[in-house]
């Protein structure tokens, strides 16, 4: 893990990170700076996240709504009134018909143009809308994982005219606008060997690249949907400041005129639209992702563009990309990128929490959904056990915290914290049978034995998730139906002493049947080696390489008789998985 020594340069200085917080990680000291900047502006502390639902709200689009989570949720943990509202900019057009959507081919090309929540659901959906669906199906994601917000639809405040004065204000303030936006326009268009950027102009909704509503005879920040074919795809032609009358044509051939002040079918442009709502919200914190930073882009544009709505532009530190890892083909097919319910499908809300909450704003990150789960998991558990034992770092127990809880109460957890990679290879051994499941977890620890499933979950679930979904197909173990005769047979004088040990325990063993414990069965496994070698099973050696060699030759061995590979789990767990009576079966 590599640390950086700020997490947002621009916006807080050493005197307050050196300020000593309840909880001392950088979500806490953006905290401070949205409350100070509220109070300098005289208003209460709002974050806002805004996500065009054009389609599945990934993993990296997620960022855009746990960085104020995190931030407002300190705020509220501290006793404050602060409110984080979350902007469905589904007012937006349809750019593009996204790949990947079931029951979606091109034929949805003739609905680009319309707003999102004019188009048609993908089929089979319970909702009236593409925006509808997309959303329902994010806000399913959001709430698992403990993030309320107040939701906006901005379809339904332009339709009721929330905006009308501050579109009307636009207007006449349209040239102002325009020359603002002029200053950008000149500049050279990103580059394209700015990989990071490219990326996520690639993949972001598009409204970064919107355009700003130039183009036309002369420049009106203002975009009508045509009321006769439902499109963007208009020109305003007239348009006059006293009274409001407006004449636009579009491409399909209606042309009509229209008092602005009452028509509700349009939109200011993207770049324009996004600081009225700043204003209009009174919004003082608004991360946003690389694509929004570039120079011409619309934060930068922002800065000048709040202003004419009497608003200034809120603190917006960048967040750096999520990636991902692992995703079986399966899922990865419908859709392109993992969203936050994919991810929630194979891991428990606090641990995906804590992969947003423990890594800084501009350090990006990976998701796992593949082997590596399980190392996050090992560092998940392993963080718990500081915890608890009262050596975790002061950062490690905030992000701990903001994990496992947010201000409304904790989030469901575990009772028992078996290791994901032990039940990864118990489910899968047993393809889930949860008698057996129980009987082989219940050696695990022979004085607390767990004999309920029901204290394993819901990390069980999601294992059993995983296991059926995302285990790499080269990992699943399947153990032998019966003996491998042939190479019982042919084992050397040493393997065969070795296998004895093990079963039949001497020289220190006990039979492996007293040694039924995760524990134990590891003592067991690793001190067969040493006896052989004239050492005490028990006996500390370091840097004893044959040593080694000669543990890993004997685990490879019993992964040939067992599991006919030369791989698989950690052997005490394979062989608590396999059993007593069918361990001694196979290797004798
Ligand atoms: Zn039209």
């Amino acid at each position: 893990m590599t640390e950086t020594p700020d997490d947002s340069p621009a916006q807080h200085t050493t005197d307050q990170a050196e300020t000593v917080q309840a909880r001392a990680d950088w979500v806490s000291r953006l905290a401070d700076d949205v409350i100070a900047e509220a109070a300098r502006r005289g208003t209460k502390p709002v974050a806002a996240s805004g996500i065009s639902p054009s389609g599945p709200v990934h993993l990296g689009n997620f960022r855009e709504v746990m960085s104020p989570h995190l931030v407002i949720d300190e705020i509220q943990r501290r006793g404050i009134e602060a409110e984080h509202i979350f902007s469905w900019d589904d007012y937006d057009r349809f750019r593009k018909v996204p790949a990947g959507i079931e029951g979606v081919d091109a034929s949805w090309s003739e609905h680009i143009g319309k707003p999102l929540t004019s188009v048609p659901a993908p089929p089979g959906s319970e909702h009236d809308s593409w925006a509808a669906h997309f959303r329902s199906a994010a806000e399913a994601g959001f709430a698992e994982a403990g993030v309320r917000y107040r939701g906006i639809s901005q379809t339904e405040q332009y339709a009721a005219g929330t905006y009308t004065e501050q579109i009307l204000h636009a207007m006449r303030h349209r040239r102002e606008i325009d020359a603002i936006l002029a200053q950008y326009r000149t500049l050279p268009a990103a580059k394209d060997e700015d990989e990071a950027l490219q990326r996520a102009l690639d993949a972001s909704s598009g409204a970064a690249s919107d355009d700003d509503g130039s183009g036309g005879a002369e420049y009106y920040p203002y975009k009508p949907y045509c009321t006769a074919c439902g499109k963007d795809l208009t020109t305003i032609e007239a348009y006059d400041d006293e009274s409001t009358e407006m004449t636009y044509s579009c491409q399909c051939g209606h042309r009509e005129t229209v008092l602005l002040r009452e028509f509700r079918s349009g939109k200011l442009v993207w770049k324009v639209d996004w600081p009225m709502r700043w204003a209009h919200e009174r919004v003082v914190f608004e991360p946003s992702g690389v694509d929004h930073q570039s120079p011409g882009s619309s934060f930068q544009v922002g800065l000048q563009l709040a202003p004419v709505f009497g608003w200034e532009r809120p603190l917006g530190p960048m967040y750096a990309f999520v990636g991902f890892g692992g995703v079986a083909k399966m899922s990865s097919s419908r859709g392109g990128a993992p969203t936050p319910s994919d991810a929630l499908a194979v891991m428990e809300a606090p641990v995906l929490r804590w992969l947003y909450a423990r890594r800084r704003m501009n350090q990006s990150f990976d998701v796992a959904f593949g082997s590596e789960l399980q190392r996050t998991y090992d560092e998940w558990d392993a963080l718990l056990r500081k915890a608890a034992a009262g050596t975790a770092g002061e950062a490690e127990i905030a992000a701990l915290e903001r994990a496992t809880s947010t201000a409304n109460g904790p989030l469901p957890e575990t009772p028992r914290r078996v290791a994901y990679r032990t039940l990864a290879s118990v489910v899968d051994i047993t393809f889930g049978d949860e008698e057996q499941i129980v009987r082989i977890l219940g050696g695990l620890d022979a004085d607390d034995p767990i004999t309920d499933l029901d204290a394993l979950r819901p990390r069980l679930d999601r294992v059993e998730a995983w296991v059926a979904t995302h285990m790499p197909a080269e990992e699943h173990t399947a153990v032998r139906e019966q003996a491998d005769r042939e190479a019982l047979d042919a084992l050397t004088e040493a393997e065969r002493e070795g296998i004895a040990l093990l079963l039949d325990g001497g020289q220190g063993l006990p039979p492996i049947e007293e040694a039924w414990t995760l524990d134990g069965l590891t003592f067991q496994v690793y001190g067969v080696a040493k006896v052989q070698r004239g050492l005490e099973p028990g006996a500390m050696v370091k840097g004893d390489k044959e040593l080694s060699a000669a543990q890993r030759a004997f685990f490879a061995l019993l992964y040939r008789l067992l599991v006919g590979r030369e791989t698989g789990p950690r052997i005490p767990t394979l062989l608590l998985a396999i059993g007593r009576e069918r361990v001694r079966e196979l290797l004798t």
